[in-house]
């Protein structure tokens, strides 16, 4: 057998490395390891499509933690390892070099795999993923290359690259299969601003279109659409999500639905195994009690938290409220809540003045709230969501009154 470790956190991304500083923080003196299969330390992923993207900022900048930090908190850092298998019974996992490492406790934390498009031409070079440095660093190379661009997805992702590639002055394409951009997860209002936000960028916005194929032959030229049409193209972003990364898990037992399933503790339904991030599916109660997968730092690093101080012995269920932020252009989006399952919205404040909200309710009560560049709204309308409060629709969407003046 391998090398033993008390605590073996598989996935070195926001959610495993805020697992062992939380473990050190909350006084576990016993080995930790994190096996993570990209070359790098841990790294912030959300300025892979903001500022890091842009060339605004440098890596060492992005990291989660100076290199220094690990070796002193005695974290053991197991880089470019991939996990590739689980064995629960013997609580021991197997690398994809072969050697094998048993745990105490196994924080599964792997995050995500971008979905890929099926479709002729989808592997062709030009074609990217935003998930990861090496993604970037590939697309950054293109750049010199690049005039006109073709996105693929019009969620948060796929819009924040299309802001990059406009403000560097590409031509830029971006489509999106449903009728609005940011469909799943925002209501229309928001959609429709952002939409005509980036056509004032000189971004051509496409809705309700299909792609066929990408075209090329050493590499991507464009994007064919179902309509027959073609649309040049000297690279292609593709952002249409993430598969939960359980394969591991699923082939050791673990009940999978969308994601591992957790408990209030992060625990899976294997022993001494717990799951955090966007790979863990939760009984979350922001969103009703529905069990979700929710793709934030927030849920990463509070996820992370939850687990390691149960591991501790100080533990408390998971009950932390979901937040989450873009960047585009000159516009800071702050979301708190989870918008699904809304029944009526509120607007508040003008978007022609560029800063304003919109209020989700159910049943009168408001679930959450999408801020753009209003910070004093997310910061005070977070209490409205965490009590579930029904104030009056009038004054929630008259902005001469405070949020907090609701409460
Ligand atoms: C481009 C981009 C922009 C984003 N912007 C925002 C934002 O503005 N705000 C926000 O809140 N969230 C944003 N997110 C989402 C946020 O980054 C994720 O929710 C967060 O990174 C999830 O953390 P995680 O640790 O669960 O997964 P990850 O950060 O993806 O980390 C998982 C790690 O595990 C590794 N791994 C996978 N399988 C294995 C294996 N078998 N063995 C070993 N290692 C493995 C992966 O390579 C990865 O390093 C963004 C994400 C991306 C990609």
């Amino acid at each position: 057998m391998g090398t033993h470790y008390d605590v073996l956190i598989v996935g070195g991304g926001h959610a495993g490395s805020t697992a062992a500083i939380m473990l050190r923080q909350n006084g576990f003196e016993g080995s930790i390891a994190i096996a993570g299969d990209e070359p790098e330390l841990p790294y912030e992923r959300p300025p892979l499509s903001k500022e890091y993207f842009a060339g605004e900022k440098e890596f060492e900048r992005i990291l989660i933690r100076p290199e220094a930090f690990w070796a002193e908190r005695n974290v053991e850092m197991l880089l470019g390892r991939r996990v590739t298998a689980v064995d629960a019974g013997a609580r021991s996992v197997a690398l994809e070099d072969g050697e094998t490492l048993t745990y105490g406790k196994l924080i599964w934390a792997a995050g995500g795999t971008p979905r890929r498009l099926v479709c002729a031409g989808h592997d062709l070079a030009r074609v990217h993923a935003v998930r990861n440095r090496v993604d970037v660093d590939r697309m950054m190379s293109e750049l010199p290359e690049v005039a006109r661009a073709v996105v693929i997805g019009g969620g948060y992702i796929g819009l924040e690259a299309a802001a990059v590639l406009a403000k560097l002055g590409k031509q830029v394409v971006l489509l999106e299969a449903l009728d609005r951009v940011l469909a799943r997860v925002a209501g229309e209002d928001i959609s429709r601003f952002y939409e005509a936000d980036h056509r004032a960028h000189g971004v051509d916005i496409r809705t309700g279109v299909a792609v066929d194929c990408i075209t090329g032959e050493a590499h991507a030229t464009g994007v064919r659409l179902a309509d027959g049409s073609e649309i040049a193209a000297d690279m292609v972003i593709v952002g249409v999500g993430i598969a939960p990364a359980v394969e591991p898990l699923a082939a050791a037992g673990a009940v999978i639905g969308n994601g591992v399933e957790v408990d209030e503790y992060c625990r899976t339904s294997l022993p001494d195994i717990y799951a955090v991030g966007d790979c863990a599916a939760h009984e979350n109660r922001f969103a009703g009690g529905a069990r979700v997968r929710v793709e934030s730092v927030q849920n990463a690093n509070d996820q992370a938290t939850t687990a390691a101080k149960h591991i501790v012995g100080t533990a408390e269920p998971y009950a932390a409220i979901p937040w989450f932020w873009s960047n585009q252009y000159d516009l800071r989006l702050q979301t708190v809540g989870i918008s699904a399952g809304h029944d009526e919205t509120v607007l508040r404040g003008d978007p022609a003045a560029r800063s304003f909200s919109v209020i989700y309710l159910k049943n009168g009560a408001v679930v959450a709230l999408d801020c753009v560049n209003a910070v004093k709204d997310y910061v005070q309308g977070r209490k409205l969501v965490v009590e579930r409060m029904s104030p009056e629709k009038a004054r929630l969407a008259d902005a001469s009154v405070p949020l907090k003046e609701l409460l």
